[in-house]
C-alpha cells in the first residue's frame, strides 16, 4: 500500500472512478428492507452498502438508563468482517466503531424529539456490508431515512457528506482510495432545512479558504442528497 501523496488521484482532471471533482457518487436510496424493524433503509452509495435498522420507542432496558424526561437514542455502526477490499475487517466493535456510533448518535440527539417519549429507548443499528470510504456519510444518511419510515418525530432530515483534497484539489464524496491517498478529508452532516451543522471532522490539512469552499461544495452536494432521500420517501409512501 502506497503513502499518502504518493498515488496519482487526478488524471486529466478526472479521478480515479471517473469522476469530476464536485461530483458525488451514484446514489441508490430504498426505504422500508427489514422485516424486524419499526423502520428501516437501505443506501447504497458508490461502492458503500449500509442497511439501518430502527427498533422503538421502546422500554428501556437497562432500566437504570431510562430518563423520565426524555427517550435515550443508541447507534450501534458496525463494518461487516467482509466488508473491505483489501483486508479482511478484525470483527465485532472496535475502537473505531465505537466512535463512529458515539458521534452518529450526536448528530440524531440533535434533530430528534426525544422528549415525545421519556423513559424509552430508541436503538438504531446500522450495518455497513461493504465499505469504501465515506461510510459515516453513508451511515448517517441511511439512519435520517430509517428514522423517518419508523415515523419518529424529527426537527429535520439530515444528509451527509465527505470533502477531501485530493493532489492539491477539493474534491467531493471521496472514495477509499482518495480517502487512503488523499490529503485532508473533511466528513460534514447538514439539517436539510436550515443547513445547521451536525457533524464536523476533519483529518488532514486545509486553508481556511478551502474550508470556506467545502462548505459551500457540501451545502450544494447535501441538496442532492436530500431530493434523492425525497424521492425515496415519495416511492415508499405514495399511493
Ligand atoms: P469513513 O468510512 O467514514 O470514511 P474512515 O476514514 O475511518 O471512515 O475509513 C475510510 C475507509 O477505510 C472505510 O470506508 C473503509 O473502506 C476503510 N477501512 C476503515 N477501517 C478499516 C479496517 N479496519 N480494515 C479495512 N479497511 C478499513
Amino acid at each position: 500500500m502506497g503513502k499518502k501523496g504518493e498515488v496519482k488521484l487526478l488524471v486529466d482532471g478526472k479521478r480515479t472512478d471517473g469522476r469530476k471533482l464536485d461530483e458525488i457518487r451514484p446514489l441508490k436510496m430504498v426505504i422500508g428492507v427489514l422485516d424486524n424493524a419499526d423502520g428501516s433503509a437501505y443506501v447504497e452509495w458508490g461502492n458503500n452498502k449500509a442497511y439501518a435498522g430502527v427498533f422503538g420507542p421502546r422500554e428501556c432496558f437497562p432500566k437504570f438508563l431510562a430518563n423520565p424526561y426524555k427517550a435515550i437514542l443508541r447507534v450501534h455502526y458496525n463494518m461487516s468482517a467482509f466488508s473491505t477490499k483489501h483486508e479482511r475487517m478484525r470483527p465485532g466493535p472496535g475502537r473505531r466503531s465505537m466512535e463512529l456510533s458515539e458521534v452518529i448518535t450526536n448528530v440524531f440527539e440533535n434533530v430528534i424529539q426525544l422528549e415525545k417519549f421519556p423513559n424509552t429507548a430508541i436503538d438504531v443499528h446500522v450495518e455497513l456490508v461493504q465499505a469504501d470510504g465515506g461510510t459515516r456519510c453513508t451511515a448517517i444518511n441511511a439512519v435520517s431515512l430509517a428514522l423517518a419510515d419508523a415515523g419518529i418525530p424529527m426537527k429535520d432530515l439530515v444528509q451527509a457528506v465527505s470533502i477531501g483534497k485530493i493532489d492539491g484539489q477539493l474534491a467531493l464524496d471521496l472514495n477509499g482510495d482518495e480517502d487512503n491517498y488523499g490529503e485532508a478529508d473533511m466528513p460534514i452532516a447538514l439539517a436539510n432545512r436550515n443547513g445547521d451543522i451536525l457533524l464536523l471532522q476533519m483529518d488532514g490539512l486545509l486553508t481556511k479558504e478551502e474550508i470556506n469552499t467545502a462548505m459551500g461544495m457540501a451545502g450544494e452536494a447535501c441538496k442532492k442528497i436530500y431530493e434523492a432521500q425525497r424521492e425515496a420517501l415519495i416511492k415508499r409512501y405514495e399511493v
